[in-house]
């Protein structure tokens, strides 16, 4: 089985998937499962992300309400470099020019092969695996997940801490578009002119930016303006994200920044705009877990032999656009080192480790 796993994740790695065009790879996934006598189909989550594929969804019979684990095939790889893995000392590394795509297909990996077991299984519950698209994009394609039975309990493998750990909270993410509206002249007319550049310089300077103690974050990577040397801008765009971990903290920023945007404002006589891009934000998640999931992944640790834990992350993750929806949402730790760069590894033990976790959830939601 070590060197089935091994070999599967390396196969999926060398098939490039960058957000939106994750057809080839979900391709390979499917014929596998189809190979081992699971079913699979895709969702029309690819019309909203407008990627090449929807979420491929496959399904395995069972007792009892059905259990959902979703993993994206998505890689932040450019789909141009191929990705090259190499074993050593049973870690798998990139050759060094791109990122390995541990994360999230060390996980894709893993899941596929749990499957098989799964599936083998005299008592089983309903399994639902979902292989989604466009994660790592902030798109989302989990978001358009609509599975025929409705599970009781979602599992959302991905993140890099210690397998056996478990993800109860999630930062969200508001990006957001602030302009400032001035009025734009020839710089021999400044005086009959309203420089939104200044308004943006006050705005910059005011805003509190970076890390705020708990766990919140302000951050402003951008500036749109059309502006030439000889004329004082009318328009200026500030592109920026709050990130936070409740929904109260997340407007809390989000007044903040209005509040210095005002100020701006009354100090050089534009007026602002602010627009929220829908598309890469998403809500903080905070799981509201039952006490059965909670159960169930502190018994499925202890039957895989690792250590119970519960972390929050600050990355934004796919438990934070499902938990709208379903009622038990939690993370589960996919192991490795380093994802989004190019010393990204993973090790055999820690696919492994997951593999039989995701068994052992299982066996755990029929006893
Ligand atoms: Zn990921």
């Amino acid at each position: 089985m070590q060197t089935d796993l091994l070999s599967l994740f390396c196969s999926l790695v060398r098939v490039p998937s960058p957000s939106g065009r994750e057809l080839q790879v979900s391709r390979k996934i499917y014929t596998y499962l189809k190979g081992h006598g699971i079913k699979a189909h895709y969702d029309g989550a690819g019309k909203h992300t407008g990627g090449n594929c929807g979420n491929l969804v496959a399904e395995i019979d069972g007792k009892g309400p059905a259990i959902m684990f979703i993993a994206h095939i998505d890689t932040v790889e450019d789909g141009k470099t191929p990705i090259n893995p190499i074993v050593r000392n049973g870690t798998v590394y990139s050759d060094g020019k791109t990122v390995l795509g541990a994360d999230n297909k060390a996980a894709v990996a893993a899941l596929m092969s749990a499957l098989l077991e799964i599936k083998e299984l005299d008592k089983r519950p309903r399994v639902i695996a979902a292989f989604t698209v466009s994660e790592e994009s902030g798109v989302m394609g989990a978001s358009f997940l609509r599975p025929r039975a409705k599970p009781g309990h979602v599992f959302v493998i991905d993140g890099s801490s210690r397998v056996g750990t478990f993800i109860s909270s999630a930062l969200g993410d508001t990006s957001f578009q602030l302009k400032f509206i001035g009025k734009s002249v020839h710089t021999a007319y400044a005086e009959r002119g309203i420089n939104a550049m200044k308004a943006a310089g006050i705005m910059i300077a005011r805003q509190r930016l970076g890390k705020y103690g708990d766990e919140r974050y302000v951050n402003i990577g951008g500036i749109i303006s059309d502006g030439k040397d000889n004329v004082v801008p009318g328009s200026v765009s500030l592109i920026g994200e709050a990130r936070a971990l409740s929904k109260p903290k997340m407007d809390g920023l989000m007044r903040e920044i209005e509040k210095n945007a005002k100020e701006a404002c009354r100090m050089t006589g534009c007026s602002y705009r602010l627009y929220i891009n829908k598309r890469n934000s998403v809500p903080p998640y905070s799981a509201r877990l039952d006490k059965k999931t909670i159960r169930m992944a502190r018994s499925a640790s202890r039957s895989a032999g690792l250590k119970f834990g519960l972390v929050q992350v600050k990355g934004t993750m796919e438990t934070n656009v499902l938990q709208a929806r379903y009622k038990s949402v939690i993370g589960i730790s996919r192991g490795g080192k380093m994802p989004h760069s190019k010393e990204e590894s993973v090790s055999e033990k820690d696919m492994l480790s997951l593999r039989n976790l995701v068994i052992s959830i299982a066996k755990s939601a029929v006893e």
